[in-house]
Order: structure tokens, then C-alpha cells, then sequence
């Protein structure tokens, strides 16, 4: 049995709790090992070993955070495939997958390695005679990070490197279901050269998060999971005065029109609706066909996913794992049976292909004439289903989106500029893809939803993460003449 502990002040740290949870292989259904679960008492020692480090880490020069950051980003790469293989192990996604998060994780990373850059001020020169005035970002003192099952590599580094490279020392809590890919992150980072304290790691659950958005050292909360939680930690991050960001769920529409390229959107919806077993916050789980697109398309994508090959993570040939939990896979069977009680037409229902074994498996769905009053069309399924929602026109279609709570992302699939350009205006979400069924944006831009799918006024990392993670000081400084002081410069002073 793997023991995953905590990492405290740079050193691995055992659990002192007596508080432990169980982590599955989803692909076997055995359990692997078990995870501390942090008490306050261990929360706080994280978050002490962080304040302490603030100190001298927030004064360490641009230069050596970029030497160390490039240090910690070829560990990265040449640690990748040991990443890929417990992300694999533990959250039960395909090796190709777990490697492509890695890569997404690696450009976050790229983008903190450029912070000398990133962080140059502003500078008015003679704001008045003798005046300047300038504003330089400062670190805020210890940010905690709360991360999601579904992408235990990623999601941390979207916080800690950004928050790292602008001065700040950080303390980690990932969720109990797949700890152990961001718990070797954070040694890879240690070995990289980073002082002790500045990223540390506290495994754990409800108590540890509750923990960390009222420590009154805790300055920012950086929150990704569901909508529900990410509503709580928000309210109680910022009723704590503390500053919060806090992404949440999704329902992503993926609208089809009658001149697009059948194949193209066909190929898309597979790959965006059932990759990672649809445990994507921006996995597509409705798609809007528009007019006579519908029964061209719903074949289409049968078709395919006649072909899609579910099977263990680690195998080769996987094209898609398992769920993350027998409880996950069991609650998105029994939106499947909602769905036709509903009366939509169950056109590949997933509950009919067997497994050996006792993995979490599920096999993959696709739901036609679905309608926005059934819960498949309302809920969060996070789980491989596909729903496809009829409608006459684009209008139709956008209008949904603006109706649906969540905010996300949202794609179009059309051969025509004039509507996509309509629909990059009229999309009510965060990300619009163009053609594109996931536009998670690149590590430079920013990543975050509207509505339910984010709270706080700050999309988390690129630019956005750098400005969350700072706050601005402007000083106003003025410089008598030389000559007052009897230094003649050979210039005349210009008032
Ligand atoms: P979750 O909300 O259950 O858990 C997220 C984190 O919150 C975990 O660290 C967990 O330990 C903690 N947590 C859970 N219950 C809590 C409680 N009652 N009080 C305090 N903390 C609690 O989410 P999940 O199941 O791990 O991840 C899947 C969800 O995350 C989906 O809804 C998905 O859409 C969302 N997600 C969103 C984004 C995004 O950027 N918008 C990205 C990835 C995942």
C-alpha cells in the first residue's frame, strides 16, 4: 500500500491526523494506497512554513526565481512520463491523455519562467516638474491552491508557478482522489533549488480547505472543482477578506450548423464528449445540431464511437479509462436511465457494454432529442454522455447557451466567418471555439469561465494569474534640483 503524506518546510511529512482515505486503481477497482488527511493542526504548520518563507523568498531577485523555475521545467520534462504514469494509476486516464496534461501543465510553467518580463511596471517620468510616478506588482504573503480530481497535474501548476514567480510562497491541497502526481511535482520542484516552505503540500479534505480560507495568513485562495464548492470557498474566502478566485462546473454546447464540416464535427464531439471519460470541465456534453445537420451527425458520431477502444489507462490501445469511482460511474448510469425515462432517444447506451474485472468502467453514450428540461441536460454529468439537443435555427441554439446557467466554454462548428463572428459575440461563456470543441487557452491567455462556471473577478493563470497574484504599488517620488544641493549636471533645469 502506497502511504501518501504531506509535504511540509521541504521535507516529506507523516500524517500526525490519524485521519486517512483510500485511493483506488479505477482500472482494477483495488485500492492502491491510502492519503493523509490533514488536521488544522497540520494545516497550520503548512501554512506557518509558508509565511515564514515569505520573507526572504518574496526579496529573492528576478534572475534566480527564473533560473529556478527553468531548473524545475527540465525536471518536468524529463520527469514526464513518471508524472503521466501516476496520473494514470490514480485517476485512471489513457497515457496519451495523462502526457497531454503533463505538456499543459509544462506551459504554465514555460510562462512563470518569463516573469522577469511578465512583471515590468509602469513608469510615468515627469508626471510634474521633478515627478515621477510608477507602479511595481508585490506578492501577497501565502496563497493556497485547491485543486480537482480530474486534473491533478494541470490544475496545480495553472496556481503555484505563477503564483511562485511573482513572490509569493504557496501551500498546495489537491484532492484526496489522485494525490500522488502533484505530490511528486512538488519534489520535483524542491529539487529544482526552491527554498524550503515556499510550495508545500497538505493532502486532505473539507478540513483542510475550511482551514485554509479562514487562516488569517492565508492571503489568496486559488479554487478549481465543482460549482457548488467553488460557491462555498468563494463566499468563505472572501468573508474572510481574503482575495479568491474559484472555478466551478460546466455544461458545454457545441453548436452544429448545416454547412459545417460534418467529419470535422463528428471527429470533435468523440474526442471532446468522451476523452478523459468526459471528466473534463470543458469536456463537450451538449451538441446543438442545427436544421437537417441533426440525423447526418448523430450517425456520424455513432459510427465512431463503435470504434473507441475502453480499456486500462496504461494500455497502449486505450482510447479511454475507466471513472474515477465506482459512486461516479453508478451516478452517471443513472442519468443514462433518467434520460430515457425522460423520453429521449438512447441512441448508444453505454450501460450495455460488459468489463472484466471490477474497474470502474463505463462505456460511452450518446443521447439524442434531448430536451433543456431533462436532468441530462441541466446537470453536470462529468461522465462519458453525450447529449444532442435538436433546433431549427442558430438563433435557437445561441439562445440556449444564454439560458444555461454554467458558462464555460462553447464551440461552433460552420464553414461560414459572418456566424462564427456572430457567435464569438452572442457565446455567453468564458472560452469560444471557433471550430474547435475545447478551447482551453493557451498558457499565455487565461483560462475561465462566466456565470456559474467562475467566481471572482480574476481568471486564473497567463496575465490574469499574474495580476491576482500581485497587487500594484505606486509610488510618486520627487527629486529636488541638483543645483540645490550643489551639484551642477551642465544642464539647465527645464521647468
Ligand atoms: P470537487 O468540488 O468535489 O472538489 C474540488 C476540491 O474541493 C477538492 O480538493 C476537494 O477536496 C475539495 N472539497 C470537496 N468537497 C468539499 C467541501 N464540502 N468543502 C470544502 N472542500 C471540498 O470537484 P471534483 O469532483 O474533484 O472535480 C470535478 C469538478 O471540478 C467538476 O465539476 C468540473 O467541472 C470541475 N472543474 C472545473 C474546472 C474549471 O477550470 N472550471 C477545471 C477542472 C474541474
Amino acid at each position: 500500500m502506497n502511504e501518501i503524506q504531506h509535504l511540509i518546510d521541504g521535507v516529506a511529512s507523516p500524517s500526525t491526523s490519524g485521519n486517512d482515505g483510500p485511493i483506488f486503481d479505477p482500472a482494477t477497482g483495488q485500492q492502491t494506497g491510502t492519503v493523509a488527511l490533514a488536521s488544522v493542526a497540520e494545516v497550520d504548520a503548512a501554512v506557518a512554513s509558508a509565511r515564514s518563507a515569505f520573507d526572504g523568498w518574496s526579496e529573492v531577485s528576478l534572475a534566480r526565481r527564473t533560473k529556478l523555475m527553468y531548473e524545475f521545467r527540465n525536471l518536468l520534462v524529463a520527469n514526464a512520463d513518471g508524472v503521466a504514469a501516476r496520473l494514470s494509476a490514480e485517476h485512471g486516464k489513457v497515457l496519451d491523455d495523462a502526457r497531454g496534461e503533463v505538456a499543459r501543465g509544462i506551459e504554465n510553467v514555460e510562462f512563470a519562467c518569463g516573469i522577469a518580463d511578465a512583471l515590468k511596471g509602469l513608469h510615468s517620468e515627469g508626471a510634474s516638474t521633478g515627478v515621477d510616478v510608477y507602479t511595481v506588482r508585490r506578492p501577497l504573503g501565502v496563497v493556497a491552491g485547491i485543486t480537482p480530481f480530474n486534473f491533478p497535474a494541470m490544475v496545480p501548476m495553472w496556481m503555484f508557478p505563477n503564483a511562485i514567480a511573482c513572490g509569493n510562497t504557496f501551500v498546495l491541497k489537491p484532492s484526496e482522489r489522485d494525490p500522488s502526481a502533484p505530490l511528486f511535482i512538488a519534489e520535483l520542484f524542491q529539487e529544482a533549488g526552491f527554498p524550503p516552505g515556499v510550495l508545500n503540500v497538505v493532502n486532505g479534505d473539507k478540513v483542510a480547505v475550511d482551514r485554509l480560507v479562514e487562516h488569517p495568513d492565508v492571503k489568496a485562495v486559488s479554487f478549481v472543482g465543482s460549482t457548488p464548492i467553488a460557491r462555498y470557498v468563494y463566499a468563505s474566502a472572501t468573508a474572510n477578506g481574503k482575495r479568491a478566485q474559484a472555478m466551478g462546473g460546466a455544461k458545454n454546447h457545441m453548436i452544429v450548423l448545416p454547412d459545417a464540416d460534418l467529419d470535422m464535427a463528428a471527429d470533435a464531439a468523440v474526442s471532446a464528449a468522451y476523452g478523459s471519460a468526459g471528466e473534463r470541465c470543458m469536456a463537450i456534453s451538449v451538441v446543438v445540431a442545427v436544421g437537417d445537420a441533426g440525423d447526418r451527425l448523430v450517425e456520424a458520431i455513432r459510427v465512431r464511437m463503435e470504434k473507441l477502444v475502453i480499456g486500462p489507462g496504461t494500455d497502449p490501445a486505450s482510447e479511454m479509462g475507466p471513472l474515477i469511482t465506482r459512486e461516479a460511474r453508478d451516478r452517471v448510469a443513472g442519468y443514462i436511465q433518467a434520460g430515457a425515462d425522460a423520453g429521449c432517444r438512447v441512441v448508444v447506451d453505454g450501460r450495455d457494454q460488459a468489463f472484466d474485472g471490477d474497474g470502474f468502467f463505463l462505456g460511452v453514450s450518446l443521447l439524442d432529442h434531448v430536451t433543456t428540461d431533462m436532468s441530462v441536460y441541466t446537470d453536470e454529468i462529468f461522465g462519458p454522455v453525450l447529449s444532442v439537443v435538436r433546433a431549427d435555427s442558430y438563433a435557437e441554439g445561441a439562445q440556449m447557451i444564454r439560458d444555461n446557467p454554467f458558462g464555460n466554454g462553447a464551440a461552433i462548428f460552420t464553414r461560414d466567418g459572418g456566424a462564427a463572428r456572430q457567435f464569438q459575440q452572442d457565446a455567453d461563456a468564458g472560452m469560444v471555439g471557433i471550430n474547435v470543441p475545447i478551447p482551453v487557452p493557451v498558457g499565455y491567455h487565461s483560462f475561465g469561465g462566466w456565470n456559474d462556471s467562475a467566481f471572482g473577478d480574476h481568471t486564473i493563470y497567463g496575465p490574469e494569474g499574474l495580476r491576482f497574484y500581485t497587487r500594484p504599488k505606486v509610488i510618486t517620488s520627487r527629486w529636488p534640483d541638483p543645483s540645490t544641493s550643489g551639484v551642477d549636471l551642465g544642464f539647465p533645469r527645464n521647468d
